[in-house]
């Protein structure tokens, strides 16, 4: 099937305007005239609102930002009933979206997720499998800078008082467990986030005594069809989706849910100096999982703690364009619980939403 890209004053079926495209992403001119991205702007004049245009039915996977044109038959979110849809002006730039991915942002899901178009996409991926192979499951809890461990850096303890918080670990144990009884098929380990990598692709190598890769590498081999989940939080966020990719690259599985809460790491894996660095990974996660959802501290907030993931550097760019869910919160960076409780996709939290993973498993 083909798609055509929608340029600058292309029309909708009620007569709308397709407006340049303005703001973040990138766009080209066709023609003479500019593409257009999603989340651009639609004037109106059959509901008089200014609308924007979301995604609707089969395209290519959105790699980042830059790669998200408009399309055909995308609609104009508007406060028309149903959305108008856009039409092709053109019929020479084009995509063939066999094999791609369906992506449907109605407005109900859009609805506190303006700031970002990705925002429920691939709506159907968070329903729980039915797969009755999926059995049992794996969760691992990534805690973040001095989680689990007193601070390190480089494995050098760089002073007293830094941890350990045990801020995941404490979720993990005093709520999550509790939530969970009744899923007697889930298992759940905690980790400081340097043990949460295979300790190949890092620049110092963990001496901690457990390792989320090797024990995710044993829970596959006893249960093929496992259902593999990682949380992560601050570095360990970082880690996780690092995790999430190398678990793929290795062929041992593809995570199922990876959950980043306000992950953090760009600065420290750029660091050149070993002693200042995490051990975390050095390039960029670029995870490629079932469904991935991320939550980043509005800078806003700012409490002590997120002085920690400013120092760290706040990972929000590429969760932002890649993650199923991207969602921006006023909870401050150490608020861990705050963030996996919140109200965040159809009225569900990223603690609920875990939960209905493992129930489709017990
Ligand atoms: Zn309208």
């Amino acid at each position: 099937m083909i798609r055509y890209h929608i340029l600058e004053g292309d029309v909708t079926t009620a007569g709308g305007i397709v407006q340049r495209h303005t703001g973040s992403g990138q766009t080209f001119k066709w023609h003479g005239k500019l593409t257009s991205n999603l989340g651009d702007k639609v004037n109106c004049s059959a509901c008089g609102s200014v609308g924007y245009i979301a995604p609707k039915g089969l395209r290519r996977p959105f790699d980042n930002m830059k790669q998200a044109p408009a399309l055909n038959g995308d609609l104009c979110i508007c406060k028309c009933n149903p959305p108008p849809e856009l039409k092709n002006s053109q019929t020479t730039l084009l995509q063939n979206v066999a094999g791609g991915i369906v992506v449907n942002n109605t407005p109900n899901l859009l609805s506190g997720f303006a700031s970002s178009y990705n925002a429920g996409q691939q709506a159907e991926q968070f329903a729980p499998s039915k797969d009755p192979e999926f059995v049992p499951s794996f969760t691992a809890f990534i805690g973040g800078a001095a989680d689990k461990y007193p601070f390190f850096y480089g494995d050098k303890k760089v002073a007293d008082g830094l941890g350990p918080t045990r801020i995941v670990g404490d979720y993990r144990t005093i709520i999550f467990l509790k939530r969970i009884n009744h899923i007697k098929s889930a298992e759940t380990k905690y980790y400081g986030y340097e043990e949460a990598y295979a300790g190949k692709t890092v620049t110092v190598k963990s001496k901690r005594p457990d390792n989320a890769f090797s024990d995710i590498q044993a829970f596959v081999k006893k249960h093929p069809k496992g259902q593999v989940n990682l949380v992560g939080h601050s570095l360990g966020g970082w880690n996780a989706a690092g995790l999430a990719e190398e678990l793929l690259d290795a062929k041992i599985c593809q995570v199922n849910l990876l959950i980043t809460i306000d992950p953090v790491g760009v600065f420290l894996s750029y660091a050149d100096n070993p002693l200042t660095r995490a051990q975390i990974y050095y390039w960029m996660p670029k995870p490629k999982v079932k469904k991935w959802i991320s939550i980043t501290c509005d800078p806003k907030s700012y409490q002590p703690d997120d002085a920690i993931a400013d120092a760290g550097g706040q990972w929000e760019k590429y969760p932002k364009n890649n993650a199923t869910i991207f969602h921006k919160t006023k909870h401050s960076h150490g608020n861990f619980q705050s963030m996996m409780q919140e109200k965040i996709y159809q009225n569900k939290s990223c603690e609920q939403i875990l939960i209905e993973q493992l129930e489709v498993v017990k």
